[in-house]
């Protein structure tokens, strides 16, 4: 079986170790990878959001099998460009991907379908957005309805910073037309958590949540990040709210695909915030999260190739899902400048010694790193995740904490708190 990954960072190096797990996977390509994915994979010099390239690339070698990890592929329609030439993608059409692509129709369908989601409501008119917001309760937050890697969300204490925010996003256009139409939400206080599933369009598969920590800094201070570390299962989450979660949400979102026609394949991310009044959808993703990614794949004793499959032939009902009893703790290492402007080729070097973290107990996936004439060298802002997993949360946070010892190079950072704070509360 030959099987494409799509994106080159941290989580698809996991997913290209995830797919390696099965000895049917002969061969595996990644596009463009990192020097991590070299070691499981052949690399490919084309870019993940290339769609025309990665076409024409795949008409020629037929992959079995295509795993896509970021969303911008996904949202400028590669599952439509591949599923034109009969080639499985595991990840939804472009008109799914619209889920993690517009706030607002999203917003719009979690309210048409019953998904409990905070009040809101959208605006393409940046005068119609202030007078609202000068009625609406503070704190409140401004979202920009298109992507924004993460930074088109500003959390408003009061009016003037609310009007800031609509001025910089709708008139002066910092994301584009990302900002041409926004949202103005009720503040939810509460634990965020990540909750991701396989979608077929007949059936979902509950897989698990994760917690993320999305702040540069110890004790969840310093500017936002594409995420800083992860880990799994949650001590904070009861039988009773998982059942929630997935009754409540996952099974209306599903519901919402199939009735809206969307044709969802692939794995479907519900940024959640749990609440006392129970879990609200903040957002959706339409691809694995990243570092989530990088705990969630070896919680599962079933390897990604079989997921996907399933997934892509409407099979999920078949699925005969396994999961290890453990925990699983990922450090995402960072280059120094990130994420403001990360500094990139630094040499970096893995500790020759063997590290006390034996393969069944951890794995350092590699996300912005490349290989130039033999030396490793970063390549962006996160470099990698060191993983750990053990029977308790402890013992794999030890275990990732010890992967990170083994690497090393000028500036680099981390999170020293990673699965023992959440949110200011310990982690048991
Ligand atoms: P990312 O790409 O980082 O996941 P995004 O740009 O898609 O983010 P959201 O996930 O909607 O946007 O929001 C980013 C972050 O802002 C959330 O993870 C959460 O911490 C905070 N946030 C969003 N909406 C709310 C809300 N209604 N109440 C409180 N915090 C919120």
């Amino acid at each position: 079986m030959k099987v494409l990954v799509i994106g080159g960072g941290c989580r698809e190096h996991a997913l290209c170790w995830s797919l390696r797990q099965d000895p049917e996977v002969k061969n595996v390509y990644a596009a463009p990878g990192n020097a991590g994915t070299a070691t499981l994979a052949e690399n490919l010099p084309i870019a993940a959001d290339d769609v025309d390239a990665l076409t024409r690339w795949a008409q020629e070698l037929r992959p079995d099998l295509t795993v896509v990890g970021p969303e911008a592929p996904l949202c400028a329609g590669i599952a439509d460009a591949f599923g034109r030439h009969g080639l499985p993608v595991f990840g939804p059409p472009q008109r799914a991907a619209r889920l993690e692509g517009s706030k607002v129709w999203t917003k719009e369908l979690a309210q048409r379908y019953g998904v409990p989601t905070a009040e809101a409501r959208a605006f393409d008119d940046p005068r119609e957005a202030i007078s609202f917001s000068r009625r609406f309760p503070f704190p409140q937050v401004i979202k920009a309805d298109g992507l924004a890697s993460g930074k088109g969300v500003f959390i408003a204490a009061d009016f003037p910073q609310a009007q800031a925010a609509i001025a910089s996003l709708m008139e002066q256009r910092i994301y584009g037309e990302a900002g041409r139409r926004i949202l103005i939400e009720a503040f939810l206080e509460g634990v965020e958590l990540s909750a991701f599933a396989l979608f077929d369009t007949k059936q979902y598969l509950f897989l698990g949540v994760a917690h993320d920590y999305k702040r540069v800094d110890d004790g969840d201070r310093g500017p936002n990040t594409g995420g800083m570390g992860a880990f799994l299962p949650s001590p904070f989450v009861s039988p009773a709210l998982l059942q929630q979660i997935d009754a409540s949400i996952l099974a209306r979102l599903h519901a919402a695909c199939v009735a809206e026609r969307l044709d969802y394949r692939g794995v479907l991310y519900a940024g959640l915030m749990v609440t006392s009044g129970g879990p609200l959808l903040l957002e959706i993703n339409v691809r694995f999260g990243d570092p989530e990614a990088q705990v969630l794949l070896p919680s599962l004793g079933t390897p990604l190739s079989e997921l996907a499959r399933a997934v892509c032939r409407d099979e999920l009902g078949k699925l005969r899902l396994l999961r290890h009893r453990r925990s699983v703790v990922g450090v995402v290492i960072a280059a120094p400048g990130y994420p403001q402007r990360p500094r990139q080729d630094d040499p970096i070097t893995l500790s020759e010694k063997k590290p006390s973290v034996s393969e069944a107990e951890g794995v350092l996936f590699h996300g912005a790193t490349k290989l130039t004439q033999g030396v490793l060298r970063t390549a962006g802002g996160r470099v990698f995740t060191a993983v750990g997993w053990g029977g308790r949360i402890a013992d794999a946070r030890k275990r990732a904490y010890e992967q990170v010892n083994a690497v090393s190079f000028p500036g680099m950072h981390f999170r020293k708190d990673i699965a023992s704070f959440l949110a200011g509360r310990p982690v048991p």
